[in-house]
């Protein structure tokens, strides 16, 4: 069988709903832009990729995502330059890792062209909603899930892929209060943490809410097994300074793999900072803590860039982190990847992707 190549059509609105909307000032994530993308699968062949009006999905109740879970998705952003160019964020990593989640969930790959040259092209039409002001950035969200009609547990042969956008602004304006997950694990060996799978975030919410009851704005997640050693915050990858060493957890298949995580790990390396991926106990914060050399903590995702933690609540102990004033490495790296997202600065690493001209 020759190898299928891939075409987009588009169908624009007649009408955009962006005039009379402040795209500055929208509440997170339910305000959504002019169009989608739109392509399905079947037995491994896919449908012509669809640009169309941003409106409702036609699904049957017995799709087997409803029931089954086999469902991933990205988040990532489109930035705009001084100059008015939309910007997207190493765009290929998150084609890779929705491939690496599918995978995982026994989905087919999705092709390169769909994905990439449907976003570059969703993006370009939609340009118009990439919000200016510092902080915020269009949300993008591709989103991939099996549409077999069929309540039979197996891998579907249908699914469908689309990609949704929304204007957001800055995420977290204030710095972060975590609690420690103690009932709760968000991930164990063999699982699914290394995968942006839809099941893990409906499996975090409840660890989630009770934290927010408590006050808190997220929860340390700690390992499936041990219950000792630091993973991730919220959805985001966690980072500690400790005595001028920046340690995050490594890799090991229960945490998701950030892009931010790693463009974090390559600006500082590459700034001669001393950096290491390893196992991180609780015990060890605490005794950083006691010590006075826990210097820094914050989270890294797509959704806040760098969120400052403040306050660390571990059983009956409260860490509190030194203020955001003094510390060294969070916020330079908070500018340094708004700056490169934003093409205010040189980009060494080739990560900005420009997808429309000014
Ligand atoms: C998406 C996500 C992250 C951050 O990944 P980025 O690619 O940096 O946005 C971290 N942890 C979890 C659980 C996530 O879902």
């Amino acid at each position: 069988m020759a190898a299928q190549t891939y075409s987009i059509e588009s169908e624009r609105v007649s009408e955009s709903r962006l005039h009379g909307l402040d795209i500055n000032n929208v509440p997170f994530g339910k305000t959504f832009s002019d169009h989608m993308l739109v392509a399905t699968c079947e037995q491994g062949r896919w449908s012509t990729a669809k640009i169309v009006p941003y409106g409702q999905l036609s699904l049957s109740p017995s799709i087997s995502a409803l029931h089954y879970g086999q469902s991933v998705f990205e988040g990532m952003k489109a930035y705009k330059s001084a100059s008015g160019e939309a910007l997207l964020f190493r765009p290929h990593a998150n084609f890779d890792r929705i491939n690496r989640s599918a995978a995982r969930l026994c989905m087919p790959p999705i092709p390169e062209e769909i994905f990439i040259e449907g976003l570059r092209q969703l993006i370009c039409l939609d340009a118009n909603w990439i919000p200016t002001k510092p902080g915020s950035a269009l949300y993008i969200r591709p989103i991939y899930f099996a549409t077999d009609e069929s309540i039979g547990l197996r891998p579907s042969e249908r699914y469908t892929f689309a990609i949704i956008t929304c204007p957001v602004g800055a995420y977290y304006a204030e710095p972060v209060k975590l609690t420690v997950a103690h009932d709760y694990v968000r991930a164990f060996p063999g699982g699914t943490g290394a995968a942006k799978a839809a099941g893990n975030y409906a499996a975090s919410l409840l660890a989630d809410r009770e934290a927010k009851q408590h006050g808190y704005d997220n929860v340390l997640w700690l390992d499936g097994i041990h219950h000792q050693y630091i993973e991730e915050c919220g959805t985001m990858n966690v980072f500690f300074v400790i005595d001028d060493v920046v340690v995050t957890p490594a890799l090991q298949g229960t945490i998701l793999p950030g892009i931010t995580r790693d463009s974090v790990l390559t600006l500082l390396r590459d700034r001669g900072v001393r950096v290491e991926e390893r196992s991180i106990a609780l015990d060890e914060l605490l005794k950083a803590d006691e010590a006075g050399t826990l210097q820094e903590a914050f989270g890294a995702g797509t959704a806040a860039t760098i969120a400052h933690i403040e306050t660390i609540c571990v059983g009956d102990r409260i860490l509190n982190v030194p203020p955001i004033s003094e510390r060294k490495y969070g916020p330079q790296l908070l500018k340094a990847l708004e700056e490169i997202k934003t093409a205010k600065v040189n980009d060494p690493y080739g990560w900005v992707v420009r997808v429309s001209g000014a």
